[in-house]
Order: structure tokens, then C-alpha cells, then sequence
């Protein structure tokens, strides 16, 4: 007899440019449902300023992709054709051929791309949105999250003109309709800013204006002039500290300046004090793991003190940093660790210890929106989806408007099921 429970048929990956312009992959993943055939499309960034203990992407060595597509296509494909369309089991299969550290026979793109496109298959074939399936897979209730939009770009992702690598607007509102609209209302004001004050700028590599200025406290005058009072609007940055420290000095390099861990310290608690900085990433080197300690906790009650490369979405490193309070929020980046459900796994440890989850695009972006539903779906405090400049990084944002009609729509049909429940006990006949 004819099966019509959806089966993996096969795995197919071709070489896309991300928005720096490099090879990157887009999988395909076909299922079986009777005589039918369906599929679902991934693609997987990449990052720059990368934490030294994140799964390895396979790449050629003239930059190529052909690994990762001979992954997907010669390893995954045989590995997952004829099981059953659940992603969580499909995941595990994937895992079960890489026993490396750090994913370096397979490949954590390769491995990235099949599972978020299971994933993507899955909802389509449930009749559900996306955010909405992994609400469901990861336990978390949906929510809409702050929009941590990347104004002003530094550090690695533009030049190292500023030692900081992003200088970020956090904006929030009762919906994310009206969070979106404020965020690209202020980044105009930004950008008359710029021009009134003659400012020279290149685009950053998340679309944010990168000033030619070493003076790190300009983007905070110049975010803090361009935004009304708001208790839904305050500043983040990124300092992607790993970039500026001087392993053979043992020291943060800021404008030419080699300075200790307690002077940044210091220079983050008067940052603080004196503008509305409110969630501070990767403050100090990965490895300075006293420098986050002590930020957590001298300014941990006002300020989030966010890892990235420190955690890199890895729950060995969550579990290891979770008990000694390094951080009190963490970035959730899956092309860090290389499939859906350890994403889902290091966003269960994190909030065991109570911290605060901000989901991320990365700075290689591709016209996937993938994480504007991933942080919808497991109910994230914020998501950094850079500048609306970018096709890039619009195609999240224009994705999480469409989530918002969804997330509408979605509550008038649980209030309509609840009140059918309800009517139905009523009615019900007493023996
Ligand atoms: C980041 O550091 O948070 C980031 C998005 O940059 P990249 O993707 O280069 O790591
Ligand atoms: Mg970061």
C-alpha cells in the first residue's frame, strides 16, 4: 500500500552569494507524501568575527563551497532519504555522522542547511507558519521580540574604523509592526544627523553607516540625540572585544591605546552611566572569563551583559559558564553549532540560569529569513537583524511583519477553539 506519511526523498545543495559577496550554500530538501512530492529551501550565512570554539564551516580553499554541497548531497542525503519528515529524529541522524568536536567531517553549513529546511518542509506540510512549528518543537511559547537593529558598524565588520563593532538601537513596541516603523523612523534621523554634522561614512557589512572616526563615544551622542523619550527604545552594542584584545599584551587595544580589564571595565560601567546603554555583547576576549564575571556582576542588574563568541550557542559552554554567572544574556546564532535542535537545546540551558535570549543574522547574511521566525517561535527577548539597507537583512524584517499578521491571526483562531471547547462542555448532556 501507498505510504502517505511524508518521507525524505532526497538532499540537493548549489552555490549562492551571500551579501559580502561570498559562496555560500541553499539546500533543498524533497519529500515523499504518497505520489507527491514537496520540498523546502534553506540558505546559511556565514560570520566574520567568529568565537574560536564555533562548529566549522566547510569551505575550499579558494573560498569555495564544494565541500559543503558534496556534504549535503553524498553524506546527509543517503543518511536521512526514506525517513520519516521529523526534524527533531531527522537531526539526530544528521549528528550521528559527525562525532568530531567542532562538526569538521560534515560540515556545520552542510549540516545547517538540511536542518532548517526539514524544519521549513515540516511546517509547510502541517499547514503551520514556521514560528509556529518551532514554538511547538522547542516548548517555548511565541513572542515577539525587540528589534536590535545594528545603526552604526565597527570593528571587523567595517574596517576597525571604531574599535566597537556595533553600536545598536533596541526598539520595542506592542507589536512589531509598530517596533519597525520606529526603527527606521530613528535611522533616518541618523542619517540627517550624519549630514548635518558632515560626517563621513561607508556602509558596514550589516548595512549600518561605519563612520571614518576612532571616537567611541560619537555613536552614542549621536543615537542618543536622535532618539525620543521611549521606554521601549535604548541602546546596545556589540563590542566583539575578541577583535581589540592583545593576546601577547594581555590587553584591550581601543584607538591605539593598550588598556587593562578593569579599565574597560570601568570605560562600560561610565558608558552606562552616561547614555542609555542598556545591553552590552561580548564585552570583553572569550577567554576573559574574569572580565565577565566582573561586568555581570558590577552592572548585571541594569545592564544585560550578553555572550556570543563566549557561548557560541553551545550548551558545553553554557553549562560551563551558566554556574559561575559569566552572562546574563546570550546570542543565538545556529550556524554556530550546526542544527535546529541543539539550538533548541543551548536555549533550554540558557534559561535554566535565567538568561535573557537574543536570536541573530550574521554578518554574511543570505535573503533566508529563517531567524525572524526562530525568534518569534521560542519567544526571544530581542533579534539583531542589521540595517534596513540591505535586501539582506530587509528580508527579515519584512518576514517578521508578515509573522505579525500571522501571530493575529493565530490568537483569533485559539480564541475561536476556546469558546467552541467551552460551548460544547455546555451542551453536553449530563450522563
Ligand atoms: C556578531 O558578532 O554578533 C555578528 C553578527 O557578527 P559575525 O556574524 O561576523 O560574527
Ligand atoms: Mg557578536
Amino acid at each position: 500500500m501507498l505510504s502517505l506519511e511524508p518521507r525524505i526523498k532526497n538532499c540537493f545543495a548549489k552555490h549562492i552569494t551571500d551579501s559580502r559577496g561570498m559562496a555560500t550554500i541553499e539546500v533543498e530538501v524533497v519529500a515523499k507524501i504518497g505520489l507527491d512530492e514537496v520540498s523546502a529551501k534553506a540558505a546559511v550565512p556565514s560570520g566574520k568575527s567568529t568565537g574560536s570554539e564555533e562548529a566549522v564551516a566547510l569551505r575550499d580553499a579558494d573560498g569555495g563551497i564544494l565541500q559543503a554541497i558534496d556534504s549535503v548531497e553524498k553524506k546527509i542525503a543517503p543518511k536521512i532519504a526514506g525517513m520519516a519528515l521529523d526534524s527533531e529524529d531527522i537531526d539526530h541522524a544528521i549528528l550521528s555522522l559527525d562525532t568530531t568536536r567542532n562538526k569538521e567531517h560534515i560540515g556545520a553549513n552542510a549540516m545547517l542547511g538540511v536542518s532548517m529546511a526539514v524544519m521549513r518542509l515540516e511546517a509547510k506540510v502541517k499547514n503551520i507558519p514556521l514560528w509556529k512549528l518551532i514554538s511547538q518543537k522547542s516548548g517555548y511559547p511565541a513572542g515577539r521580540p525587540i528589534l536590535y537593529m545594528n545603526t552604526l558598524n565597527g570593528g571587523a565588520h567595517a574596517d576597525f574604523c571604531l574599535p566597537f563593532q556595533e553600536y545598536i538601537l533596541a526598539v520595542g513596541g506592542k507589536t512589531l509592526t509598530e517596533s519597525n516603523e520606529k526603527a527606521i523612523a530613528i535611522f533616518e534621523k541618523v542619517r540627517q544627523k550624519l549630514a548635518e554634522k558632515k560626517m563621513d561614512y561607508f556602509m558596514g557589512d550589516e548595512g549600518g553607516f561605519a563612520l571614518r572616526t576612532s571616537d567611541l563615544e560619537e555613536p552614542f551622542r549621536i543615537l542618543t540625540d536622535c532618539i525620543e523619550k521611549d521606554p521601549n527604545i535604548f541602546i546596545a552594542i556589540d563590542a566583539a572585544a575578541s577583535e581589540f584584545y592583545r593576546k601577547e599584551n594581555q590587553k584591550y587595544e581601543l584607538n591605539g591605546n593598550l588598556i587593562s580589564r578593569g579599565d574597560l571595565l570601568m570605560l562600560y560601567k561610565g558608558l552606562s552611566e552616561k547614555y542609555d546603554l542598556k545591553s552590552i555583547e561580548d564585552p570583553f576576549y572569550e577567554k576573559d572569563l574574569t572580565g565577565f564575571e566582573e561586568i555581570t556582576k558590577w552592572i548585571g542588574d541594569s545592564v544585560l551583559i550578553v555572550g556570543d563568541d563566549l557561548t557560541v550557542t553551545n550548551s558545553i559552554m553554557i553549562r560551563k559558564y551558566g554556574d559561575r554567572g559569566l552572562v546574563n544574556g546570550m546570542i543565538v546564532k545556529p550556524n554556530q553549532i550546526g542544527t535546529m535542535v541543539e539550538t533548541f537545546g543551548a536555549i533550554h540551558d540558557a534559561r535554566k540560569y535565567g538568561w535573557k535570549i537574543i536570536v541573530s543574522h550574521r554578518s554574511g547574511e543570505t535573503m533566508d529569513p529563517f531567524v525572524a521566525d526562530l525568534a518569534v517561535g521560542v519567544g526571544a527577548y530581542g533579534i539583531k537583524a542589521g540595517a534596513h539597507t540591505q535586501p539582506e537583512r530587509r528580508a527579515k524584517y519584512d518576514r517578521l511583519l508578515e509573522i505579525e499578521k500571522e501571530l493575529v491571526a493565530d490568537a483569533e483562531q485559539e480564541q475561536t477553539k476556546k469558546k467552541d471547547r467551552a460551548l460544547e462542555r455546555k451542551n453536553q448532556p449530563y450522563y
